[in-house]
């Protein structure tokens, strides 16, 4: 046991939605809703570190290997998208793998196939795990604030619903660690287009906060506002509540990295 995961015993606060997993050493959040309905997932704590930029691509794999053998899922079949901060959603099909040829310029995937990890990266970003429990479907997304802006969460909702025959309302909705509503500040031009989008919303005013010179966004709110102003439950999205911004000891944030280190967690979700 290493002395590390002692210390997220002591300092890294559980809620009603996640528990913190410690296993062989490592620590890894949960969504207790997901594992209840026996659907494996997890969201990655430091030291695993899942960039493939600022790290060997030996260590990656080896990370990746090590999050499999603990949450007892095939390292084999685990699926991630290259993730270009697009609004690109796809199915997974016949081939699995990290970063493969099929899964470039997307940020979410969808897969109905028992035993075959999906997986996102996320420093800041908001990762969203959404499950049908009666079609026994799930999809990872990962939704920064360009895939925010962009819809890629309804883009997922609408792919699993045309292409699973998915109802509305049994899709439940699990939000990984981000950055909070007090940390994402922003200049005018993140603003702007966040503004002109969506400016109709009731709500736009919580959304979006002037602070000073500098705006606050509400990434978390406006996912949910969306998926609520299309028919789903409110009930239904589960929010882990856990600021990456502020919890940096535990969770890689891109805001707060420093020039010579820059980490990614990941959320994995398997039937
Ligand atoms: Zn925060």
């Amino acid at each position: 046991m290493r002395a590390w995961a002692l210390v997220y015993n002591k300092s890294m606060k559980e809620n009603s939605v996640v528990k913190i997993v410690n296993k062989d050493g490592y620590s890894y959040l949960e969504f207790k809703k997901l594992t209840e309905l026996g659907v494996k997932n997890c969201f990655t704590l430091k030291p695993l570190n899942f960039s493939f930029k600022h790290q060997s691509e030996v260590d990656n794999r080896n990370n990746f290997k090590i999050i499999c053998k603990l949450m007892d899922i095939d390292y084999d079949k685990l699926c991630r998208p290259e993730q270009k901060h697009t609004n690109e959603v796809r199915t997974v099909k016949d081939k699995y793998g990290v970063n493969i040829s099929e899964f470039s310029f997307t940020d979410g995937l969808i897969t109905n196939q028992e035993g075959v990890p999906i997986a996102t990266t996320a420093a800041d970003c908001t990762p969203i795990i959404i499950y049908d429990s009666q079609n026994k479907v799930i999809a990872n997304v990962h939704s920064g604030w360009k895939g925010t802006l962009n819809n890629i969460v309804i883009n997922a909702t609408n792919k699993m619903i045309e292409e699973f025959k998915c109802q509305k309302e049994n899709l439940l909705y699990f939000f990984g660690p981000c950055i909070c509503k007090d940390c994402f500040e922003v200049e005018t031009d993140v603003y702007e287009l966040f503004y002109n989008k969506y400016k109709h919303l009731d709500n736009i005013n919580d959304i979006i906060r002037k602070k000073n010179d500098k705006y606050l966004i509400d990434t978390t709110l406006l996912n949910e506002t969306l998926l609520i102003n299309m028919g789903i439950k409110k009930a239904n999205i589960y929010k882990a509540d856990i600021c990456t911004y502020e919890n940096d000891n535990y969770l890689h944030s891109y805001r707060k990295r420093t020039s010579d280190s820059f980490g990614l967690g990941v959320a994995i979700v398997c039937l």
